[in-house]
């Protein structure tokens, strides 16, 4: 193995195994006999569920629910027998399942598969069972299935959601190439290393193209990858993506996918740890922090950096807090990179304007006093305020502005947007790490925020807020 992308250094064999709850097995029904007593809406789901396998299920109940005859006009898999289970119906069947109230029938049922040797599900009922259906993630030939032992179905049904927004649908299709694949790459005859390393290709190009169908030429350019020395497949690709205002579960479904198959991920000092935590756990992650006005990394090492990897082959992920389009020299990267001929994309992130509004309860526009919004940085190269602000649309009484990079300036912009005419008594927030667990925030006029922001000890990141769309309701009842 010589590239160090795919085993990460630290990652070793665990030297021994938690204690399990259960053991997760995937059983193969393709024309087994499976055996259903009970004729109840559940039972005739869990019937579905077996048939949906290829068993041949067959269904005992006195009473069959109308699901179930449903499901039995829908597919020859299912055949309903109307009479109780007994004995003789255990034999040759693989596993059995049923749905029961009282205990005595349980333990009747129970009774009757353990003398047949047959394993055996009650529904609802994990103590009286032998095995447990999990919450299932369906990407059939690929299934993932989530057991927490019977303890909380519901929070297993919430992680199913989890993974449900993570795993792009199309997985299926490179789950099914792979089976479709599999003979064709055992008659190449290759050995052990050759085979895992096709194999590492087909997993990484599923990984960073899930929503693209695999295709024969697919399956040429993985043959073709083999032989290039490391395992780059193709060329390589950078993302800037928008890591959002702070709170991970601000991040975008895309962007959560872009971490997940990134080989290496640049960040910004303003990305939040919960968010970079969410690459995959093999890249490689580098912080390219700015270290607040003192230049440690500077836009030309992020620009050459991001450009070494791509040619490597790499899959990049530049991290840019909030959103890349805004105040992030996002235009200067992507020139770079096309110049270079590299495919770049954008995935924008919650901006951290957008978060400030939602902590805060409010609208950024209101219908009558607050018609446009407009974002501002007030920290020019020098550190100080831009000569080249728009004064009179800054002091436009039904606009809210938005500052970016405004803490050490505040003072200077607020004294200039009253000169201005801007009145004094305008509303003014100052929210500092907007979405965080420690944020906190300062309301007051634009006359009276620098003071109450000093006070404070207000620190960067922190936006400043102006307008009459930021008024607290509560100040008016006052
Ligand atoms: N692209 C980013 C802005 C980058 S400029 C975005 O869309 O949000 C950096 C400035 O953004 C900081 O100085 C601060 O003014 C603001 N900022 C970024 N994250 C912030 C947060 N969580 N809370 C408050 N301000 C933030």
């Amino acid at each position: 193995m010589n590239d160090a992308t795919i085993r990460h250094p630290g990652q070793r064999p665990p030297a021994g195994l938690n204690d399990l709850s259960v053991l997760p097995v995937f059983f193969k029904l393709t024309g087994k006999r499976v055996l259903v007593a009970g004729g109840s809406d559940a039972a005739a789901w869990k019937a579905e569920l077996l048939a949906a396998c290829g068993a041949q299920t067959y269904v005992y109940a006195e009473n069959i629910g109308s699901k179930l005859k449903d499901l039995s006009s829908r597919t020859q898999l299912v055949h309903l027998i109307p009479r109780a289970v007994i004995d003789a119906d255990f034999v040759d069947v693989a596993l059995a399942i049923g749905d029961f109230e009282h205990s005595e029938e349980i333990e009747a049922f129970r009774a009757m598969a353990r003398k047949a040797g047959v394993i055996c599900n009650v529904i609802d009922k994990p103590q009286q069972s032998d095995f447990q259906f999990g919450s299932l993630v369906e990407r059939s030939p690929l299934v993932i299935a989530i057991s927490t032992d019977g303890a909380a179905p519901v929070f297993g049904q919430a992680l199913r959601m989890r993974l449900e927004t993570l795993l792009p649908d199309g997985l299926r299709h490179w789950a099914q190439a792979a089976k479709n694949w599999r003979p064709k790459i055992g008659a190449l005859n290759l050995d052990f290393h050759a085979r895992r390393k096709v194999w590492e290709i087909f997993a990484k190009r599923a990984l960073a193209h899930p929503e693209t169908k695999p295709g024969d030429e697919d399956f040429a350019s993985m043959l073709a990858a083999l032989e290039q020395p490391d395992l780059t497949t193709g060329t390589g690709h950078v993302a800037l993506v928008g890591a959002g205002p702070g709170d991970p579960e601000l991040l975008t479904l895309k962007a959560v996918r872009a971490l997940q198959s990134a080989d290496v991920v640049l960040f910004d000092d303003l990305v939040a740890p919960g968010v970079v935590d969410m690459a995959r756990r093999e890249a490689l992650r580098v912080s390219v922090g700015k270290r607040g006005y003192k230049p440690s990394c500077t836009q030309e090492d992020i620009i050459s950096l991001l450009l070494d990897h791509a040619k490597a082959g790499r899959r990049v992920v530049r991290l840019k807090g909030g959103d890349p389009s805004i105040f992030g020299r996002a235009g200067e990267e992507i020139a770079a990179l096309q110049q270079a001929g590299i495919s770049v994309e954008i995935i924008p992130g919650v901006t951290s304007a957008s978060a400030a509004a939602a902590s805060l309860k409010r609208s950024l526009t209101e219908r009558e006093t607050a018609r446009r919004v407009q974002m501002i940085t007030a920290h020019a190269r020098n550190g100080q305020l831009p000569d080249d602000l728009d004064w009179r649309a800054l002091a436009d009484r039904k606009a809210t502005t938005i500052v970016y990079m405004g803490v050490r300036t505040l003072q200077a912009l607020a004294d200039r947007l009253c000169a201005e005419g801007l009145d004094p008594n305008t509303p003014a927030v100052i929210i500092e790490r907007a979405s965080w667990p420690e944020e906190r925030h300062i309301r007051s006029t634009i006359a009276k925020l620098p003071q109450a922001a000093e006070a404070a000890a207000i620190q960067s990141p922190s936006l400043v807020m102006i307008g009459h769309a930021l008024r607290d309701p509560q100040d008016e009842q006052a």
